[in-house]
């Protein structure tokens, strides 16, 4: 199944319980505006090469819109629109400012030299200039981007527009950025985990946890996993999966991947599983914090954990979902189990806006709270409604968007 098809799945099902009338249902499934650029670059060795960049902006009804950059080989308009949507969807549930957008360029980050990634980025920003800004479409992190491209992005887009560091988040911290940012998606994560795992009375100490990803959501994730004590005796990246019955050293795993290009091949202090295998653990916690449709029909039977926690976005498609539900599994849905990310970076354009410096400890606190609020309300309406965690979040993220879309009225 599309991805984005997949999103109207779990988008309808919401509807339905809303009654929402086919002619909002359109409104507010029809994206704002699809942008599809080419980038033409010279290489390093000379050689021309053209790629192709999207920046799909969703909704704009509760404010300007908000959505990361993915660089993947991958990535294509189908993606880039589903994830954009979900970014609506997201920023409406736990309550921000700001609409949806996503964006995307079909490259491998691994196999291009920084000069190389650098002209791709300027070049996209050089075509799309015209259609972000920080009262419009404000980008962000996404897999294969971090604070070196925003940083890139900000001092391109302010050739043309002048000083406004409020383009981008998830800049560096000396350069406009906020502390804390980086570390944001995954500790949400962490902070979600502990929320839910309560009300299911599930002691961390007792809690084996088996996590996909090791990049910045799974890393930050496993810290603080690990030191609110629970058990994680399964991670896995790309390039190997790794099992310890009795708990991975998660400290030394994120000192080697430090010194080891960010990967975990090489290290020897577990055993080697395989990724499906990793999936399929017999663990109390499973989170997928990699790539989305990881968790699809094929394998959904064989899914031993009872919890899942949605760190990447879309890992579980539609027909797994329904597969999981009937097994009684419970599901911590993408839009908000990753929103501590977006979450951060709101507070970080609200600090650009402001010319104003939060400390580290306002942002943990604040990212705390906001989780906390939303995570009770989704819990609440799930058990109104005696529907999923998923259903019960979209619910609620519907409810605002068509409220702000009516109130703004449609002539
Ligand atoms: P990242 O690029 O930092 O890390 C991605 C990780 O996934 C790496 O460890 C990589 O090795 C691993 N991976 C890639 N392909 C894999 C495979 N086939 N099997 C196992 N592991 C594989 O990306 P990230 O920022 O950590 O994002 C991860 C997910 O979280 C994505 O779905 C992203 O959309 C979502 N997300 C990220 C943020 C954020 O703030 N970074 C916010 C919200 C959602």
């Amino acid at each position: 199944m599309k991805a984005h098809e997949a999103v109207q799945l779990y988008f309808n099902r919401a509807a339905d319980l809303l009654e929402l009338s086919p002619a909002i249902r359109r409104l507010l499934v029809v994206p704002k505006r699809e942008v599809q650029v080419q980038i033409p670059v010279e290489m390093d060795d000379g050689r021309l090469e053209t790629y192709i960049g999207y920046r799909v902006q969703h909704d704009d009804a509760r404010g300007p819109m908000k959505g990361g950059l993915r660089y993947h080989p991958e990535v294509d308009l189908d993606e880039v629109r589903a994830l954009a949507t979900l970014m609506t969807w997201k920023t409406a549930v736990v309550d921000l400012p700001y609409g949806g957008a996503k964006g995307g360029i079909a490259i491998d980050p691994r196999m291009l030299s920084v000069k190389e990634l650098e002209r791709i980025t300027r070049k996209f920003i050089d075509q799309i200039h015209d259609v972000i800004g920080p009262h419009e479409d404000i980008p962000a992190p996404d897999m294969g981007t971090s604070w070196r491209e925003m940083a890139w992005i900000r001092n391109q887009w302010e050739k043309y527009h002048g000083f406004n560091p409020a383009v981008i988040t998830g800049k560096p911290v000396e350069h406009y950025g906020i502390e804390g940012r980086e570390e944001a998606t995954g500790r949400g994560v962490g902070i979600l985990t502990y929320k839910l795992l309560g009300h299911l009375q599930r002691k961390p100490q007792q809690t084996r946890v088996a996590l996909q990803g090791f990049g910045n959501v799974g890393s930050h994730a496993a810290k603080y996993l690990y030191e609110s004590e629970y058990k994680i005796v399964s991670v896995g990246d790309q390039t190997a999966s790794l099992y310890r019955k009795d708990g991975l050293d998660i400290p030394a795993l994120l000192k080697f991947a430090l010194n080891n290009k960010g990967v975990l091949k090489g290290y020897t202090d577990a055993e080697q599983i395989t990724g499906d295998q990793l999936l399929e653990l017999d663990v109390d916690l499973l989170i997928p914090a990699a790539l989305g449709g990881v968790i699809t029909r094929k394998n959904a039977e064989r899914i031993r954990a009872p919890v899942i926690i949605e760190a990447a976005n879309a890992p579980i498609d539609p027909e797994a979902d329904d597969i999981l539900h009937h097994r009684g599994i419970t599901i911590l849905p993408d839009i908000l189990a990753n929103a501590g990310g977006v979450t951060v970076s709101y507070f970080e354009w609200v600090q650009n806006l402001q010319f104003y410096r939060w400390g580290l400890n306002r942002v943990r606190q604040e990212l705390e709270a906001g989780l906390s609020r939303a995570f009770d309300l989704v819990w609440q309406e799930a058990r109104i409604h005696n529907c999923s965690l998923r259903t019960a979040a979209y619910i609620i993220a519907i409810r605002r968007v068509k409220a702000a879309t009516e109130l703004a009225g449609h002539q």
